[in-house]
């Protein structure tokens, strides 16, 4: 039975089923453990059962009605979910209940009984979180998705989630999310050992630092645009080498250049055939030389058109290249160097025998930049030019 699968499982044996709310099960098994700790730490106490409607009373004073006696319905009714002969047809959390059933009949019987109760009690089910939520038995594929449920005459909304059930404002579950998505499964030991300030703030700030370089490195490879951009270069904090600043000795034209190299090392710089693929009318053909398609190696290495503009930048990068490496950038595959002019800091992953020390990719950096804006600038002037011309011909 599937609910008997669930109850079986165990922390270190996830269920197969890829549906399956695994990271819900993280964070249960770290509720579980808050609470087991809590009451090894406390030796436990009898407790009549009015101490403990009254606390129930007290945790809901300005809420809904106390929720008890319906719960003591629930468990002697036969209707709704079983592990063995366990009753597991209500699950409540303070005045929320989930019910559960994997019949139809049985789930409206369920409802009406929380609705009998509520106009007993003279409270209102609120209509937001009264919802439907169906989950695939993988067992019974012939279930019937298309049953209505009734709450008071009104049919219930059937949803895929719930907000109230799977996300939480409160202070407790949100530390706990955020406690669980930087690893710190060892939170335990900080309630018995506090550590001092300074202390725990170094530690936030080392596991903080190696979620977002593990998830950034990580998923950067899964974007085939950043294929030039060496994302291994992340650095919390750190400006990465292709924004960077600190050895431009024009700042302030520098920043400018760089939003256009950035475009192009993220693969967002519009050429030609970029637009093309975007746009059903437009030809991918360079609209400078019109000999070829216009993607970034055309536009950075190949277009003759843009040539003298080019070739300065090249020939300066070629002339410190040879100085201090031996390597002429004309000597190198096409390839590498157009990752020598996007992103030089990857150049070894592309081409194994070209190392660049910081200093030769500093400058290697600031003279690509330059060349990218260059090539940018020229190419748009010349852009508009041809659109005017095209202007005062059609006048004419
Ligand atoms: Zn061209």
């Amino acid at each position: 039975m599937y609910w008997s699968n669930l109850a079986g499982l165990t922390y270190d044996k996830p269920i197969s089923n890829t549906t399956y709310d695994g990271k819900h099960q993280d964070l249960c098994e770290m509720d579980y453990k808050a609470i087991k700790t809590i009451c090894d730490q406390v030796p436990p106490r009898t407790v009549s059962r009015t101490e403990l409607l009254e606390a129930i009373k007290a945790i809901n004073t300005g809420k809904s009605e106390d929720i008890f006696d319906l719960l003591s319905l629930y468990e002697t009714s036969n209707q709704g979910c079983k592990i063995g002969h366990i009753n597991i047809n209500a699950v409540a959390c303070a005045d929320d209940i989930a019910v559960l059933s994997d019949n139809p009949y049985d789930l409206q019987i369920l409802i009406n009984h929380a609705l009998q109760y509520s106009q007993l009690h003279h409270y209102t089910l609120q209509p937001q979180k009264s919802v439907i939520i169906e989950v695939d038995n993988k067992t019974r594929k012939a279930t019937n998705h298309n049953c209505v449920f009734n709450l008071n005459n009104q049919e219930m909304p059937n949803v895929t989630s719930s907000s109230h059930l799977d996300s939480s404002s409160s202070w407790y579950v949100i530390t706990k999310k955020l406690l669980y998505k930087y690893g710190f499964s060892d939170i335990f030991q900080f309630l018995d050992n506090p550590p001092s300030k300074y202390e725990w703030k170094k530690l936030v700030q080392k596991k903080m630092d190696s979620y977002w370089i593990q998830r950034i490195t990580h998923d950067c490879r899964f974007y085939s645009s950043l294929i030039h951009l060496n994302c291994d270069a992340f650095l919390p904090r750190n400006c990465h080498p292709i924004i960077d600043l600190k050895n431009d000795n024009n700042p302030s034209k520098g920043a400018l250049s760089i939003g256009i190299k950035l475009k192009m090392v993220t693969g967002t710089y519009m050429t030609q055939a970029k637009r093309a693929s975007f746009t059903k009318h437009e030809s991918p053909t360079c609209k400078l030389c019109d000999e070829d398609n216009e993607d970034i190696e055309h536009l950075l290495l190949k277009c003759k058109i843009l040539e003298n503009i080019r070739h300065p930048f090249l020939k300066q990068l070629d002339d410190f290249l040879i100085k201090e490496t031996t390597i002429s950038f004309y000597n190198i595959k096409t390839d590498s160097r157009l990752q020598l002019i996007l992103d030089c800091s990857k150049i070894n992953q592309h081409q194994a025998d070209i190392i660049l020390n910081k200093k030769v990719e500093q400058n290697c950096e600031l003279i690509s930049r330059k060349l990218c804006f260059a090539l940018h600038s020229i190419r748009a002037r010349t852009i508009i030019q041809q659109k005017e011309k095209k202007k005062v011909k059609l006048k004419i």
